[in-house]
């Protein structure tokens, strides 16, 4: 599983880094980015969870 975030909607709310740290970071700009090629197995849910609860929907995950 991947996870992409669109740096043109990502607000930098942090939220997504706080559920899951292993795949997400907030970069210089403020955005948050995916730090991780592929998202481990054991953050799978974490990172759907992520993806549910962005408040803009800037994650897709694939
Ligand atoms: S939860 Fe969404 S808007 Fe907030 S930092 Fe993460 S990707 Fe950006």
């Amino acid at each position: 599983m991947k996870a992409i975030v669109d740096q043109e909607i990502c607000i930098g709310c942090g939220l997504c880094v706080g559920i899951c740290p292993v795949v997400f970071e907030i970069n210089a700009d403020g955005k948050a980015v995916a730090k991780v090629d592929i998202v481990p197995c054991d953050s799978e849910a974490e990172c759907k969870d992520a993806a549910d609860q962005c408040p803009v929907e800037a994650i897709v995950v694939q």
